[in-house]
């Protein structure tokens, strides 16, 4: 069993004012035909959204081998994260039942990292002694503080900014690069 945590601003989505702060590869990614406003007043817009969809869609058919989870750092609501999601990325059954965390839960953790291993241990995977030891956890997030928090606590890390981002997210869900059928 795989646990894969998104991050969600600048991970799954954007929006345009934080353009100039993304990477090139995700400029290059961001869909502006489609957005949602996870916040009110705040059009979001989705990065890597055929990608993304594909790699979700994945997922969504192997709860045996991977469970999905949202950390974020954000306040937005779970029904908005789960509708907004399912807007962007299809898989509308998959999201509505996606595990959300967010700037509430967990007060006391300083970091992801705590976080992650705080909700592990909820679930009753993670013990108070072993940490993560023998689980194999991942962090998807663009920030480098909060891939340093999971790995401090024994998750691995992918990010979300970098050029070979989707490479290593199909790599690890779907076991190598994946042709995506050519637009009409
Ligand atoms: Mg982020």
């Amino acid at each position: 069993m795989k646990y894969l945590y998104f991050d969600l601003d600048e991970t799954l989505f954007t929006t345009l004012d934080r353009y100039s702060s993304l990477s090139l590869p995700q400029q290059d990614s961001l869909d502006n035909s489609v957005d949602y406003e996870f916040f009110p007043d705040q059009k979001s817009y989705p990065l890597y959204r055929s990608r993304h969809g594909l790699i979700f869609s994945h997922l969504a058919l192997s709860p045996d081998d991977f469970r999905v989870y949202v950390l974020t750092s954000a306040v937005y609501v779970d029904a908005r994260i789960r509708k907004g999601l399912a807007k962007f990325f299809g898989n509308r059954d998959f999201f509505w039942n996606v595990p959300c965390i967010n700037r509430f839960h967990y007060p006391n953790a300083q970091n992801k990292g705590e976080k992650i291993l705080l909700h592990m241990r909820g679930l009753e995977q993670a013990n108070d002694q072993g940490g993560l030891s023998g689980l194999e956890v991942w962090l998807i997030d663009d920030q480098p503080g909060n891939r340093l928090s999971a790995i401090a606590v024994g998750a691995k890390a992918i990010a979300s900014d970098a050029a070979d981002y989707i490479t290593k997210l199909e790599q690890l869900v779907l076991g190598g690069p994946v042709e995506l059928p050519a637009k009409p």
